[in-house]
């Protein structure tokens, strides 16, 4: 047994029947190498294992990396003991990858942001985010939960909440409910604006996002019209596509 460590989000899941479904979520279109991020004592690993991939995992915890090398000596070399945050993705990596696991609830924007500045490697990612997180990343415009990583996510992947997972099947259990989602690249990756620019449109406009657009962004617009009913809206009501047209008119 491992025992469970909070500082490193550790939260065992114990059901094997939601194990495999969240293996079977991951598609694998396209691409060989998987990994698997904090893979605790393996119940994912398990499954996918099974599949027809091929599978790395990484794991921060050393402990876990001890249980894991007795239990699947057939990983040797892929399992590697590293923080997912600091491991450099495409110097590993040659080929489009895909990431898959339950994810440590305390590092779970720094993944998703991991993901995005990786994304011409990482094709796809399947994983368990607390609920809460999980609902952010797949909201649709006007939805109240729709903010800053909805919409950077999905300027660059389709997003889709698969399914809630409760807390009792967990040791320990969380405090909260935990959803599990797919991320799936867009053919392309391209805006058709500059990216950088569009970063900070969408950061700046959500900063403030109970006014309207030609108020929240005027740091930003001072050397252009804000004549465009665009600029009416609030941030909340905008798609990724009217995000980028905005930031096209920002550029000028
Ligand atoms: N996959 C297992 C464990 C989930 S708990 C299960 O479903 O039961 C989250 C796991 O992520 C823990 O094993 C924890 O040690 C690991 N972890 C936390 N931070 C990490 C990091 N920065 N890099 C890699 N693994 C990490």
């Amino acid at each position: 047994m491992v025992k469970p460590k909070k500082y490193l989000g550790q939260h065992f899941l114990k059901d094997k029947n939601i194990a495999e479904k969240i293996v079977n979520a991951l598609s694998a279109n396209g691409i060989n190498d998987v990994l698997e991020i904090g893979a605790g004592t393996g119940i994912l690993t398990e499954f996918l294992l099974k599949k027809d991939i091929n599978l790395f995992v990484i794991e921060i915890d050393t402990e876990s990396i001890d249980y894991l090398k007795q239990h699947f000596f057939e990983l040797k070399e892929r399992l590697l003991s590293e923080d997912f945050l600091k491991f450099k993705l495409s110097g590993f990596f040659k080929n489009d990858i895909a990431l898959i696991g339950n994810f440590p609830y305390n590092i779970s924007s720094q993944i998703v942001f991991k993901i995005l500045e990786n994304k011409h490697i990482v094709k796809e990612a399947v994983g368990m985010f607390q609920k809460e997180v999980a609902e952010r990343i797949c909201a649709s415009p006007g939805n109240k939960t729709y903010g800053i990583i909805s919409v950077l996510t999905q300027a660059y992947y389709e997003a889709e909440y698969l399914f809630t997972v409760s807390e009792k099947v967990f040791y320990p259990p969380p405090k909260v409910k935990s959803g599990v989602i797919r991320l799936l690249r867009k053919d392309s990756v391209n805006l058709n604006c500059d990216d950088v620019l569009f970063k900070k449109v969408v950061k700046t406009g959500f900063n403030q996002r109970r006014k309207t657009l030609r108020n929240s962004l005027k740091s930003l617009t001072h050397n252009i019209e804000t004549e465009n009913v665009i600029f009416n809206k609030r941030p909340e009501q905008l798609s990724v596509e009217e995000f980028v047209e905005l930031t096209r008119i920002i550029y000028g």
